[in-house]
């Protein structure tokens, strides 16, 4: 980054501090990751100079051969990496996505459902201070009082409110969906089943969580969590039909140019996914998050539904009388970063919650394994236990510390 260096001290000097921060922390933000360098530069290069409206052979524009070829090669990977016949890699950001997708198949004023957010659901499934809640009527289901989803209710609601779409998937939901189940509630409802895997995509691509790809009607997903990719949002789907619909609500309907960079470092990162190392990450992805929920448990916090199938899992802060927010904020003070979380019917407000959410793919990207998962839950108890002892606090930071150094990340990156 000599350039930027020289021409913007200002911003340079952030990034560089934000480099550190991310080198020096424990990251336990489930919906984080670590993109390799060579998605770096594809993302850094001089394809956002084009402009590309419309879809590979049929552009707006001239001059599009060689961004064209870029597009194919994500789509293709993209296709092969789920097995899936369509697929879209245009779209923004996973709520770009879905919108979407929503804009493809509703007209305003039609009803949608989607698991409460409260639930662990997602703001973009019919929450009312989004676009998908305001513009459309969302219907909530819930999970149960142990914390699963209930399918009795889902299909009772479908019953009584007639919508024309379904969603599942979910931000914060550690157990396996019954993507098949909710694929004949939404055909006896006459609605479309949407499946937004944005948390479980790597997991699905490595073969170690189920796909929806053969029930659902449309797959949205983010590519930048499990996935491990830069920022973006993916559509996927079995139907030529949807996949026209899709396409054109993508483009004209609610974006304008491609991000080509961005489709390019998408193409990247999907060849990274389809190679056998990312299988195996994947794998300890799942063996570090169980450990981590194991390790909590043992030492007296509560796993909501008990345990987890994923990346991630909630932990309920009751029994130790931490607040979700003093939490986060504690435990970023002892060098590890995580996210306040409601609890299934949580009786405190958002801003405060009685949970955390806690993910392994960052930690896991950088080569930690169960033993490291030990030391860092036992460092989360250790620090909400004291939550007042500077000391201890202290004495973890530099624990925390010392385990980023000894599984770096970004070492050959020169800024
Ligand atoms: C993260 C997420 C999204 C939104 O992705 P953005 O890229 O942040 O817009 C959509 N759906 C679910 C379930 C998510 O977890």
């Amino acid at each position: 980054m000599e350039n930027l260096k020289k021409q913007d001290a200002q911003v340079y000097n952030a990034i560089v501090k934000e480099l550190n921060r991310q080198k020096d922390s424990i990251e336990l933000i489930a919906s984080e990751n670590i993109v390799s360098q060579a998605v770096l530069e594809a993302q850094g290069s001089i394809l956002t100079n084009k402009y590309a409206e419309g879809y590979p052979a049929k552009r707006y524009y001239g001059g599009c051969e060689f961004v064209d070829e870029i597009e194919n090669i994500a789509i293709e990977r993209l296709t092969k990496l789920f097995n899936v016949k369509y697929g879209n890699v245009q779209t923004h950001s996973g709520a770009q996505a879905n919108f979407s997708v929503f804009y493809a198949l509703l007209n305003p004023g039609d009803t949608v459902m989607g698991l409460d957010l409260a639930h662990g659901g997602h703001l973009t499934h019919g929450y009312n201070n989004s676009v998908s809640g305001k513009w459309f009527k969302g219907v909530n289901y819930h999970v149960n009082d142990e914390g699963f989803i209930d399918y009795d209710e889902m299909e009772r609601l479908a019953k009584e409110h007639k919508p024309k779409l379904i969603v599942s998937g979910a931000s914060a939901y550690s157990r396996i969906w019954d993507w098949q189940r909710i694929s004949q509630i939404a055909k006896s409802a006459g609605a479309y089943h949407i499946a937004d895997i944005a948390h479980y995509a790597g997991l699905i691509a490595a073969g170690i969580y189920p796909s929806p790809i053969e029930h659902a009607d449309i797959v949205t997903s983010t590519n930048h969590k499990t996935l491990c990719g830069t920022r973006g949002g993916l559509i996927m789907t079995n139907s030529e039909e949807l996949f026209k619909k899709i396409n054109s609500a993508v483009f004209p309907g609610t974006q304008g140019g491609p991000l080509m960079h961005i489709i390019a470092a998408k193409a990247v990162s999907l060849g990274e996914a389809l190679k056998p190392k990312f299988k195996e990450y994947q794998k300890q992805v799942l063996a570090n998050a169980k450990k981590l929920a194991e390790v909590l448990e043992k030492n007296g916090l509560k796993i909501v539904t008990g345990g987890t199938d994923c990346h991630l899992f909630l932990v309920d802060l009751r029994p130790i009388g931490v607040k979700g927010n003093e939490a986060q904020k504690v435990l970023e003070k002892a060098g590890i970063t995580l996210n306040k979380n409601g609890i299934p019917n949580d009786p405190e407000k958002p801003a405060i919650t009685s949970g955390i959410r806690i993910g392994s793919p960052t930690v896991t990207n950088r080569g930690m394994k169960e033993p490291q998962m030990l030391q860092i839950a036992q460092a989360i108890v250790r620090v909400l236990k004291n939550r007042n002892g500077e000391n201890i606090i202290k004495e973890v930071r530099s624990q925390m510390l010392n385990l980023c150094e000894q599984f770096p990340i970004y070492e050959n990156l020169k800024y």
